[in-house]
């Protein structure tokens, strides 16, 4: 057994919004609480969140709508309790946040405004202009600090430590120094945000590596529908950056190469606004049918008028002039659809337990199945501030009846063979390299259309990338915030999600929201309205399948 030099009674690794969610939560619970991040909390990738968050505030909504709203652009696999959680507290959490100092915009008279968003019945995003993640993540940081909870930033998590099914803590590298060390703790929160860097070109920052997923899958904790995976219908072709659909909600148009508004051939009622696998899978269709403009479609926001963009969307103006190099004030921008968000995570139960002991998870990491095969626009913000809170409860509960469980002695020497071994080997592969490599393969194989072959042969080249890693070789060998070595256990766990995504894919033989097959091209409920759920083992992953939680809601054919 190890003597931990750091031990917390709730530990949480993240500091986006679901991070210092939860463990402001904790620490209000009463109990010691820490934060691990790998970056200052206020550079998560919650910060670039845009277009707003949703929930039923407007006189004439309801949160009953919302539930449905997000069981149905869920295309039925959301668990309809935790929707339902989700959708009743949002209010709630609003008016908390606004309380705490977060400037929501607001109509003439004072009330919170909301606008409309994709796959949504009522007008019912609140938001901060076009810079809503950052502000609320300011908000919520200030409690961080104002509580007393401890931040260790610049920490980077290598491994978590189970052993019998009971959680143990971390392994954590300080990467100032370079020194790996034993964190302990009673319970441990993941809240480490989505895995979008495995593909080419996402909007997700270049943390988001989806590093807590494949940590919790190797420490045995089974993870859930990771072959959903949200291509956003809006993103800049030169580098994939977001355009929110905010813009849409404002009332932007998408336009194809005759000039026609095409999305209500596709979505009748909605148009631009059905929900985002919809809008993505209509764009896509335009291009491959050769409607599109130099591999894009339009986003003509002009209509708008100035005042209204720079009010409304100054922050995507000024991307739309930095990157692709037009004013959306007098030209249409050109888009296409981006890998986005990664609905499936880490399963866990309604209090963000999961199946190991004293391990909990929240927001884009996790998979308490709010969003299911497609999440709405608006629903992730708003699922991190609840089920953080949620995660912060349990978990403070969870370390209030049990105490520190010993730490195995041979966890902390494990991961020191595992970093110097990087550094002594002498094979010639190159970590951007195969980072490059693999994230095309996922574009290739895994995009918005899939079907058996082409997936059957991205799974072989997911593997063979896989066993080229085992020859990486680090140049850099200095202690001192070494990202190379950062970057090579980031791929490490990226490829672990790739193979996981794909597996989930090739085995799932129907069209059920984000996942559409052109061999099997319709939602099949008899044999799929099941998770996926995938769990390790000596052979490689192990597939499973799990009931969703019905409701009032019954599986409709689902039209915008
Ligand atoms: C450009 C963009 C715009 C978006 N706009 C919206 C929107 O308008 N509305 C909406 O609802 N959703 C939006 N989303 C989605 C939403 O922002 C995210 O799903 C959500 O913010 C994720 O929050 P999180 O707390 O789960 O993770 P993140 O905010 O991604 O935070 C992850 C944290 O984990 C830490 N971490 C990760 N790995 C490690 C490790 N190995 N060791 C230590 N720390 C680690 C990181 O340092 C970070 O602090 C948007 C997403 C993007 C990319």
């Amino acid at each position: 057994m190890v003597d931990a030099a750091i031990q917390h009674d709730v530990l949480v690794v993240g500091a986006g919004l679901a991070g210092m969610r939860a463990a402001v939560a904790a620490r209000e619970a009463g109990v010691d609480t820490a934060i691990i991040s790998k970056v200052h909390p206020m550079r998560s990738h919650s910060g670039a969140a845009q277009g707003g968050i949703n929930a039923a505030v407007a006189k004439d909504d309801s949160w009953e709508n919302h539930w449905f709203d997000t069981v149905k652009g869920s295309d039925y696999l959301a668990d309809q309790d935790a929707a339902e959680i989700l959708t009743r507290l949002a209010p709630d959490n609003i008016r908390e946040l606004e309380h705490q100092g977060c400037l929501f915009s607001r109509w003439q008279d004072g009330r919170i405004a909301t606008r409309p968003f994709g796959g949504a019945g009522f007008p019912r995003t609140c938001f901060v202009a076009d810079i809503t993640g950052h502000v609320i993540l300011q908000t919520v940081y200030e409690q961080v600090l104002k509580n007393g909870v401890t931040v260790y930033e610049e920490f980077f998590v290598v491994s978590l430590i189970v052993e019998d099914n009971v959680c143990r803590g971390v392994i954590t590298l300080d990467m100032s120094t370079g020194k790996l060390s034993a964190v302990r703790a009673k319970a441990v929160v993941f809240a480490t945000g989505g895995s979008g860097r495995v593909f080419y070109k996402s909007t997700n920052s270049l943390i988001s590596t989806g590093d807590g997923v494949a940590i919790a899958y190797r420490a045995g904790a089974p993870v859930e529908d990771m072959e959903f995976i949200q291509f956003h219908p809006t993103t800049l072709a030169s580098n994939g950056v977001l355009i929110t659909e905010g813009a849409r909600g404002e009332g932007a148009y998408l336009l194809n190469s005759e000039g026609d508004r095409f999305m209500f051939k596709y979505a009748p009622t909605k148009g631009e606004l059905a929900s985002r696998d919809v809008v993505s899978r209509a764009e896509w269709t335009e291009i491959l049918e050769g409607r599109g403009v130099n591999g894009c479609v339009l986003l003509d926001l002009r209509h708008l008028c100035e005042a209204r963009i720079q009010e409304r969307l100054p922050q995507i103006r000024e991307l739309a002039i930095d990157f692709a190099g037009c004013d959306p004030v007098n030209a249409p921008v050109p888009i296409k659809p981006g890998a986005h968000y990664t609905m499936g995570g880490i399963r866990v139960d309604k209090t963000c337990a999961s199946t190991v002991q004293g391990f909990f998870a929240a927001g884009e990491c996790s998979a308490v199945s709010v969003h299911g095969a497609n999440r709405l626009g608006g629903n992730s913000i708003l699922e991190t501030v609840v089920f953080g809170k949620i995660a912060g409860v349990s978990a403070a509960q969870y370390a209030r009846e049990h105490d520190y469980a010993s730490f195995p002695s041979s966890a902390l020497p494990d991961q020191e063979s595992r970093r110097n071994a990087l550094f002594q080997t002498t094979g010639k592969e190159k970590v951007a390299v195969l980072r490059d490599a693999m994230q095309a393969v996922m574009n290739e194989h895994f995009h918005i259309f899939r079907n058996e072959a082409q997936m059957a042969a991205g799974v072989n080249k997911v593997r063979q990338l896989r066993e080229r890693f085992a020859n990486v070789a680090i140049n850099d060998h200095s202690m001192v915030f070494n990202t190379a070595l950062t970057e090579a256990f980031e791929l490490d766990a990226m490829l672990d999600l790739a193979e996981i995504i794909a597996l989930g894919a090739l085995a799932r033989k129907e069209s059920r929201g984000a996942h559409a097959r052109i061999d099997y091209k319709d939602r099949d409920d008899a044999n799929w309205l099941k998770h996926t759920v995938i769990t390790r083992s000596p052979e490689g992953p192990k597939l499973s399948y799990a009931p969703v939680t019905m409701g009032k809601f019954q599986p409709m054919e689902r039209v915008y």
